[in-house]
């Protein structure tokens, strides 16, 4: 159910709904739940509307939560330079859980899933998925 993505990083925000949608349909679970979970300390996953001028907003009210250029202490501990970026990551959060219904998502009309990387330097991302089937309870 995993797969593999190549990110710019930077808050480069990647839709990946088709692929979660395709797992889900794979299984023929009509009723249950997707845990969808991003490995790494500096991505996020969350859901937004896939359009430009939105994508670009989200940028800068992280810009102005956490900007990048700024001298954070986790800089002194290992030299790097992505404090930010973790900040940035453990704000939105790794992961997310979304109902199934009838074999798909249950996301609004522009809801989208979206895997955003704001590491300061390319990365090659894991998202581990995870559909759970519901209990029948009567
Ligand atoms: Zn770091």
């Amino acid at each position: 159910m995993d797969f593999n993505i190549s990110t710019a990083g930077h808050g480069e925000i990647i839709n990946i709904t088709e692929e979660i949608r395709k797992r889900i349909k794979e299984t023929n679970i009509k009723d249950g739940v997707a845990t969808i979970f991003v490995t790494g300390s500096t991505a996020a996953i969350t859901t937004i509307e896939d359009e430009d001028g939105l994508k670009k907003d989200f940028n800068e009210l992280m810009e102005q939560i956490a900007p990048e250029n700024k001298n954070y202490k986790h800089h002194q501990a290992w030299g790097d330079r992505n404090g930010a970026a973790h900040l940035r990551s453990a704000l939105i959060g790794t992961s997310l859980t979304v109902p199934i219904e009838q074999n798909d998502l249950s996301l609004g009309t522009w809801q989208e899933i979206v895997l955003i990387d704001f590491d300061e330097r390319p990365r090659e991302r894991r998202v581990i998925v995870k559909i759970t089937e519901a209990l029948k309870i009567n």
